[in-house]
């Protein structure tokens, strides 16, 4: 047996390889951190004596089309980056913005993508009207959120009852299935191939970024909860609220650096509500003076934003490291203790850093280990993950669980999810050719 790398450049090759039920792994930009794609061979396990296939969804063509009530369908491979230019020139723009602008649309419904805008938008989910996808059998299908999630497995009762706790988190422990398109939101490629979405937009608003800096968390994190608990109610006029800490400068070039050994809270505000959130919000906190509030550019935000995970991301593979990075969002009445969690957790002697979705209690904690040290993270993730079952948080609320969470969530799905996810796997992937090795197949 040998792993075979396919790229299809159209629908007609991809649903002639479906109809040949293959055992297959099918990924678009390859921006994932929960799949080591530099070490698929090894982490794919595939024992059985078939060939198994490593298909690039992100050649397929791509088309997009603006609809007159303000909804854009795209086809394809179409990243969040082109889509957002697509829609700026027609003055519309997305409700979601995920810091890696590269991965394609089509992806995010299979992991369920948030991001940034999450803050005032909710999570993608939220804004998906249908989508099509491929089957087992190379048919395109379709699903609507107006239509109920449908199955003839029992198991749905039991699971949806269980999912009630978790409405409110970004994305729970597992898949929502509840209304028809939740078949491919989050179940990352392993009942089918998305090919097209229609989601909402949003007008082009004219925005302000502004920063704060902060001391660092580590030592003083009272100022940030208290930008917590002030933007919440501000979520009409607040896109989003990110947060560097001081440690992610370490991986910024020096002209691109904010503050001096201080962390820093981004908000991108509504700039017909900026006086209003400057005056009312802002120069209300008790713990941050106005003076330290500064406006910045918006590329140049998006620049430092995403140049930390990137940078973090290429030097865990130079190092030959699988990410030790954590994704929790817990309940706002966790998020002191989240943090009381992460401060000690870096006090184990490895290099660190901080940073995520803020105002939705969603962090990035990362570990930047040499070699030696990996182990002793990763038993800090695991202490972690038994405090987010306790606390009842979400161990993965955006970038899904992959093949490098699949050890952590087991404690998460219980009998009722794994029945289901048997059920789904039975009903929608007979020949098991979707993505064998994926957390659905935990079930089997
Ligand atoms: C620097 C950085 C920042 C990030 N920030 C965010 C963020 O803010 N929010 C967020 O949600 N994620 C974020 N991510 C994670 C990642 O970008 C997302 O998970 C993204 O949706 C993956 O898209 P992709 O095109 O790279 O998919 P891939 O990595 O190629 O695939 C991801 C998964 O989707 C499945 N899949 C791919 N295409 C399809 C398809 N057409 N149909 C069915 N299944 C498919 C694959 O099998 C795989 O399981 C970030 C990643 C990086 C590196």
């Amino acid at each position: 047996m040998a792993f075979i790398t396919k790229t299809f450049y159209s629908q007609e090759d991809l649903v002639s390889h479906l109809k040949a039920h293959q055992p297959s792994f099918y990924f678009s930009s390859k921006t994932s951190t929960v799949i080591p794609y530099d070490k698929l061979d090894t982490l794919l396990p595939w024992k059985k004596d078939s060939d198994f296939f490593l298909c690039d969804l992100s050649k397929l063509p791509a088309t997009m089309e603006l609809k007159e009530n303000g909804n854009l369908i795209l086809r394809g491979a179409v990243s969040w980056e082109e889509a957002k230019n697509f829609l700026r020139a027609k003055g519309r723009n997305l409700k979601t913005s995920p810091t890696e602008q590269l991965a394609l649309i089509t992806a995010g419904i299979a992991t369920s993508c948030t991001g940034e805008r999450c803050f005032a938008f909710g999570n993608m989910r939220s804004q998906v009207v249908r989508l099509k996808y491929l089957d087992y059998n190379g048919e395109e299908k379709e699903l609507r959120r107006d239509e109920d999630f449908k199955t003839s497995s029992p198991a749905i009762h039991a699971y949806q009852d269980d999912f009630k706790f978790y409405q409110n988190f970004k994305n729970a422990p597992y898949p929502r299935f509840e209304k028809g398109i939740d078949l491919m939101i989050g179940t990352e490629g392993q009942l089918g191939l998305v090919t097209e979405v229609e989601i909402e937009t949003t007008e082009n608003e004219a925005v302000n970024y502004v920063f704060m800096l902060l001391p660092r968390w580590e030592e003083n994190m009272a100022p940030h909860l208290e930008i917590y608990n002030a933007v919440q109610s501000h979520r009409n006029a607040i896109i989003s609220c990110e947060l560097l800490d001081s440690n992610c400068m370490n991986y910024l070039k020096p002209e691109e650096k904010l503050g001096n050994n201080q962390d820093v809270i981004f908000l991108e505000i509504k700039s017909s509500a900026f006086e209003d959130i400057y005056g009312n919000v802002l120069c209300s906190l008790e713990l941050t003076s106005p003076d330290e509030v500064y406006e910045i550019a918006e590329n140049k935000f998006h620049h430092v934003r995403a140049g930390v995970p990137r940078a973090i991301f290429e030097e865990n593979s130079k190092m030959g490291v699988v990410k030790v990075g954590t994704d929790v969002q817990v309940g706002p009445e966790h998020f002191p203790d989240l943090l009381n969690f992460y401060r000690r957790a870096s006090q184990i002697g490895v290099r660190y850093c901080l940073f995520g979705h803020f105002g939705d209690a969603h962090l990035h904690y990362n570990y930047m280990p040499k070699k030696e040290e990996t182990a002793k993270c990763l038993d800090e993730l695991q202490k972690l993950y038994d405090q987010v079952l306790d606390w009842r948080g979400s161990p993965f609320a955006e970038h899904g669980i992959g093949l490098i969470k699949q050890k952590y969530i087991k404690k998460f799905h219980g009998k009722n999810q794994l029945e289901l996810f048997h059920d789904l796997k039975k009903e929608h992937d007979p020949y098991n050719q979707f993505f064998p090795q994926g957390f659905m197949s935990e079930g089997q």
